[in-house]
């Protein structure tokens, strides 16, 4: 029974708004369910183009946002723990919308996932899915990688809405991660050029980047572009395991020797012990091998998951109140949470499931995490 009845919301305490909130998420994943089952069942009936004209036509939304619901639909079809967990609200639908579809890209466990996504946020979630992926795929992911490739696709052209060009493109995680760092680290060079009283936003920042980097290609390239290669060193089989790039996005083992012929690759072996990690009070900012050990262990910034190339480091202990600029002391933060921190009163706190991480804290938050709180039933 999919059922949220309306009620005056000013009257609510927050626990009520947030158990409110709960309940509108469990409402939304049965409905996903619902909508998944329809439009499964008309494209089984007549075919994934009716179903896909069918959705358009009643519900009144893009082509492409129908698209990919049908094309989630009939993934779901073979996903039946997935399928009963949003059923049950017990999944959100965001998420289990990646698992329909990386079912498209490999052979996935479905049980598996379902179980993972009723405990993990978004983007924890999210990388889940892509080890995942990469672990059952053929030949350590370069198979999926080269599908990948054959999907990149870019386009330029002038809006009719508003006359303005637009690049749209998208590309596989190989070509789309060297992409980004180049993109972030001129991104970074302008930054340090501009007068601090009028910056403009991060995304005219990013335009004015990429702009600069096809119409400049002589000017000097930004410091700091070097891509964040990870990879674990198997002691018992000697050699290299789960490479992933700073995100925690896999990549195959075999694609590290490509990247190494043209790009700049930094070795750093990071070892808590060797006490390179630890500068007390003798530097403020962190040192490039601490926030590549940053980036390692934190995947992006400790609130919203934002890249590593676009966080800053933050003192867990403030640094003007003695705080040491140690490995244990610092975080990684994106400018948006960094300001949390510092004036709404967020804090950094252990992460309740992942051992030796981070997560960021509003000031009045009630026991218990809110990622998974959010979705168990009311008591
Ligand atoms: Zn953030």
């Amino acid at each position: 029974m999919v059922r949220v009845d309306g009620v005056d919301v000013s009257g609510l305490c927050d626990a009520g708004l947030r158990s409110r909130l709960g309940e509108i998420g469990r409402a939304e994943s049965r409905l996903a369910a619902m909508k998944a089952d329809v439009l499964g069942e008309l494209a089984r009936r007549r075919g994934n183009a009716n179903a896909e004209h069918t959705a358009k036509e009643t519900l009144s939304v893009s082509g492409r946002a129908v698209r990919s619901d049908v094309k989630a639909a009939v993934a779901m079809g073979e996903l039946d723990a997935t399928r009963e967990a949003l059923a049950d609200g017990r999944v959100p639908a965001g998420h289990a919308q990646l698992i329909a579809r990386a079912a498209g890209d490999a052979p996935v466990d479905d049980v598996f996932l379902a179980e993972r996504a009723q405990h993990e946020g978004h983007d924890e979630f999210r990388r889940t899915v892509a080890r995942h992926v990469a672990e059952v795929s053929r030949n350590d992911g370069a198979s999926l990688l080269e599908r990948q490739r054959q999907q990149r696709s870019a386009r330029v052209f002038t809006s009719r809405d508003n006359g303005m060009v637009v690049i749209n493109g998208q590309f596989d995680p190989v070509t789309g991660a060297r992409l980004a760092s180049v993109i972030a680290a001129t991104e970074r060079q302008l930054y340090h050029h501009e007068d601090p009283e009028s910056r403009p936003t991060p995304v005219q920042r990013t335009a004015d980047a990429i702009a600069k980097l096809i119409c400049e290609p002589d000017a000097q390239r930004p410091t700091g572009t070097s891509l964040l290669v990870f990879a674990d060193y198997d002691m018992v089989n000697h050699r290299l395991a789960d490479t992933r790039f700073a995100d925690g996005t896999p990549i195959p083992i075999s694609e590290i020797a490509r990247i190494a012929v043209d790009a700049q690759i930094l070795p750093a072996i990071f070892d808590d012990a060797t006490g390179d990690l630890r500068m007390g009070r003798s530097r403020r900012t962190a040192t490039e091998l601490q926030r590549m050990a940053l980036a390692l262990r934190d995947e992006g910034c400790i609130g919203c998951g934002t890249h590593p190339d676009h966080c800053r480091s933050h003192h867990i202990d403030f640094w003007h109140r003695g705080g040491p600029t140690d490995y244990a002391n610092l975080v990684l933060v994106c400018h948006g949470c960094h300001e949390k921190i510092h004036q709404d009163g967020f804090t950094v706190e252990p992460h309740r499931t992942r051992p030796g991480r981070f997560r960021l804290q509003p000031p009045d938050e009630p026991a218990g995490d809110p990622e998974t709180a959010s979705r168990a039933p009311p008591p």
